[in-house]
């Protein structure tokens, strides 16, 4: 199989106009949904301070000569925000508005991530301020290599697992792999997840975090009596999440009818050929130009009349401006943190049911699960074995969630919260301080 040598098909261009509109600090506004939880579960407040802050910060330096011999020098972050429960584990983005706090509040998001899904790792999450799209492959794999051996005192298959984010794909791990097995001076496959196959990838890791929206999409319909056939669906975001997340709810007889990338939103009320507008981005890019719906203004896409709606795209797309004209019955966040914490009560108040972020993409990182595990027995699974084991697992969690949030009568984010932070909680608890 060919890798894809061009930039990764994941990128994205933030749609910014209302991105900061409700939000103070990334890493507050995140926190503010980790209080309440806290507060619900009765917390005792040394393990509420331990939970409130990152074990660990790296700001690193990453000079790279650039294609016309210029010397750049980019700043790249990774924090590892807790590693109570096993090995951190998180992405890497790459994009020109990673900030300090925005790592902070996607690393802790990890850590209850893991957690609600009960895998045994911790949460971390890396970023690298830079601009991938107006980057040569080579500057890109110099850029990644250079981080890389920056925060390379973090990085082991037992301390810190990176793996793909925003603008970074299976080319940049396998850089990430390479640059780590050279400096240890042995071929460490399991120090990074979400691999080309041939070099230790697991089969359905590139599907799995858009299946897994799929497979707690399913459960949530089922709960609320709404049939998958017909059903009407809007996606915002058309990477790697949101055209498998649409590619496979449409196997399941739903309508996706308005898609929506960096390049525009598309809508036909008749249904759009997932697969074809798959093949165009392959092809493209993006989405523009799609001929197989009409274009539409992207910030309609998302107060659509459907019945599902998955923001697959980027933080803070539901805000307070757009939450009251919301329509459909069932959000399903694909991306982390699309809805602000201000717009949560908004969602709830019209009786919106949200499957939230920390559950609804915990599909990525559970088949890197997977992946790493495989790594370390060196004994590879099929791919249906995979999907089997990542369909128990993300129905299994999504009825623990669930059957929380009918407990304390509390949405499903504040019961997912709930569920994460009380599994950390009791490993601090068991492992006391080491003093
Ligand atoms: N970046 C993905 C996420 O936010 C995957 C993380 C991983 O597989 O470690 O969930």
């Amino acid at each position: 199989m060919a890798i894809d040598l061009r930039l990764p098909t994941n990128s994205i261009v933030r749609p910014d106009k209302d991105r900061f509109l409700d939000e103070v600090n990334p890493f507050e506004a995140m926190m503010s949904r980790f209080d309440r939880a806290a507060e619900l579960l009765d917390l005792e407040p040394g393990i509420y301070k331990i939970l409130r802050n990152p074990e660990k910060q790296l700001i690193v330096s990453v000079p790279v000569q650039l294609d016309n011999g210029e010397v750049e020098v980019f700043t790249g972050y990774r924090v590892l925000y807790n590693t109570s429960r096993g090995p951190a584990k998180g992405g890497i983005r790459f994009d020109m508005k990673v900030t300090l706090e925005e790592v902070k509040a996607l690393a802790a998001w990890m850590t209850w991530k893991c957690a609600v899904v009960n895998l045994p790792f911790g949460g971390a999450k890396g970023g690298v301020v830079c601009d991938p799209l107006g980057m040569s492959v080579g500057e890109l794999e110099r850029v990644t290599r250079r981080y890389t051996k920056g925060i390379i005192s973090l990085l082991g298959p037992d301390t810190d697992v990176p793996a793909p984010d925003v603008n970074t794909n299976e080319r940049v791990m396998a850089w990430v792999m390479d640059t780590y097995s050279m400096h240890v001076g042995r071929t460490e496959n399991a120090v990074v997840t979400g691999k080309p196959v041939e070099m230790g990838g697991s089969l359905g890791r590139k599907e799995a975090t858009g299946r897994g929206c799929m497979l707690v999409t399913r459960e949530a319909m089922n709960h609320l009596g709404l049939k998958m056939k017909g059903a009407t669906v809007a996606v915002q975001g058309f990477g790697n999440v949101g055209s498998i997340a649409a590619k496979l709810l449409v196997r399941e007889g739903c309508r996706v009818v308005a898609i929506g990338d960096r390049a525009g939103a598309f809508h036909n009320a008749k249904g759009i050929d997932v697969d074809a507008a798959i093949a165009y981005v392959a092809k493209h890019r993006s989405l523009e130009g799609f001929d197989g719906a009409d274009a539409m203004n992207p910030d309609d896409l998302l107060t659509l009349d459907v019945d599902v709606l998955v923001p697959a795209a980027l933080e803070n797309v539901i805000t307070t401006k757009n939450a009251p004209k919301i329509r459909a019955r069932l959000i399903c966040e694909g991306a982390n943190g699309p809805t602000t914490a201000a717009a949560d009560p908004i969602l709830d108040e019209k009786g919106i049911f949200v499957i939230p972020d920390i559950l609804a993409n915990a599909g990525g990182v559970t088949v890197s699960y997977f992946e790493w595990v495989q790594d370390r027995m060196g004994y590879f699974w099929s791919e249906d074995d995979v999907n089997e084991r990542l369909g128990g697992i993300m129905t299994r969690s999504f009825q623990e969630v669930l059957s929380l949030s009918k407990q304390h009568r509390v949405n499903m984010r504040t019961a997912a919260y709930m569920t994460s932070i009380s599994r950390v909680a009791t490993v601090h608890r068991l492992r006391g301080i080491y003093a």
